[in-house]
């Protein structure tokens, strides 16, 4: 059996969170959750918030296999008993005895050794120093241009300050702030469907006047489709990563529109064939249509996250069917962990075991060497981020 046990782990796509403190059962359950579909949403979609409605999420988060997952591996990490109620106790007791300390000891029990954190989720965003504080492990900080976008929309901006200011912020981020990549969420907004022509100035300021001057239905695409292209254009520029979210998210996610495959016009366009791309969850549930572009287009990779863990027993076909058409060298672990350190923990546990399954069936069939396939997971778990994020870490 291939043994991914004790390799080193760098998390490609996690967001920064802070202790959180004691917690109870429901609290924990809210927040080692995957989000979106919480009591927020339900009231949002006109449902009464009252004790039912809470005891019903509550009990549909904890009927998910992933939470399941969850509640017996740290059972075991903190040597209780598997109940919600234990672990949230005992978790609770580590949290308040020495929370740094707790951070530390997950970690290490699971040989994460980096994370390259969004620091444009949660809003309004968390201090880095504060997030790298408490962590045992060098955390590269990413980007993210939607934020930065809805700011410069609240200005009062003509384009060629509009265009100014956003060219600015970036590179200052990059240059000054110490983000070493771009991220966007385009995919929740105006979706994947983007054409490279989009990357004329003349469609931002088309666009942007439209907006302005509230016609022109799709100006808000236009513009948005218009600066993830610049965005682009700087990530060629600074020679740092573009992270793109693929595939399904929270709630708000149009899920025709966040196919992967739709990316392929633009990543393929001559003027951003020269960007590194990774696409973020591997357009989960499309997984094998982000493994063929990654296959097809030297600079573009994929990441496994969210679908890894909160995807549960779909962690193994995951992995499967980016293995299909990427190249081993082109697939990177990530966990989308957020709010809380014991999702970043488990979603290693189950990431690994995972890999280990999908290489050992690829091994069975004669299609890797064993030793091919100890390589393979080497540079999934942990090599090819480093060199992605120049990580330099063991
Ligand atoms: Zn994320």
């Amino acid at each position: 059996m291939i043994d991914t046990a004790e390799l080193p782990v760098v998390d490609v796509h996690c967001h920064p969170f802070l202790n959180a403190g004691a917690l109870t059962p429901e609290q924990f359950v809210d927040l080692a959750s995957f989000p979106g579909g919480g009591v927020s949403y339900m009231a949002q979609a006109g449902l009464p918030v009252d004790e039912a409605l809470i005891r019903e999420i509550q009990t549909i988060r904890r009927n998910v296999v992933y939470m399941r997952y969850l509640v017996r591996q740290m059972a075991r990490f903190l040597g209780c008993a598997p109940g919600l109620e234990e672990v949230v106790a005992a978790r609770n007791r580590a949290v308040t005895d020495d929370y740094k300390d707790y951070v530390r000891r997950l970690f290490a029990a699971c040989h994460l050794t980096a994370l390259v954190a969004d620091f444009g989720y949660p809003q309004p965003p968390l201090s880095m120093p504060a997030f790298q504080q408490d962590m045992p492990v060098p955390v590269v900080p990413i980007y993210r241009i939607e934020p930065l976008i809805v700011d410069l929309l609240k200005a009062e901006l003509g384009w060629d300050e509009f265009r100014r200011r956003y060219d600015e912020a970036i590179a200052h981020a990059l240059e000054r702030d110490g983000y070493r990549g771009l991220k966007s969420i385009i995919a929740y907004r105006t979706g994947l469907d983007i054409s490279p022509l989009s990357r004329t100035p003349d469609q931002g300021m088309q666009a942007l006047d439209a907006i302005r001057r509230g016609t022109g239905g799709g100006a808000v695409k236009k513009l948005r489709d218009h600066l993830l292209c610049r965005a682009l254009e700087l990530c060629i520029e600074y020679n740092v990563p573009m992270q793109i979210h693929t595939g399904v998210g929270d709630y708000e996610i149009n899920m025709p529109d966040c196919r992967p495959a739709l990316l392929m016009e633009l990543l393929r366009f001559p003027a951003f064939r020269a960007c590194t791309v990774i696409l973020v969850h591997a357009g989960y549930p499309y997984c094998a249509e982000a493994g063929y572009i990654a296959g097809m287009l030297p600079r573009v990779y994929c990441d496994v996250s969210e679908g890894i863990p909160f995807a549960g027993g779909g962690a193994r076909r995951i992995y499967a069917e980016v293995l299909e058409m990427a190249p081993i060298s082109k697939i990177v672990y990530g966990s989308d962990g957020l709010a809380l350190p014991e999702i970043h923990y488990v979603s290693v546990l189950l990431g690994k075991q995972a890999l280990a399954a999908a290489l050992q069936e690829l091994v069975d069939g004669d299609l890797l060497s064993p030793q091919e396939a100890h390589e393979a997971a080497r540079l999934i778990l942990a090599d090819t981020a480093r060199q992605l994020y120049g990580v330099s870490t063991n």
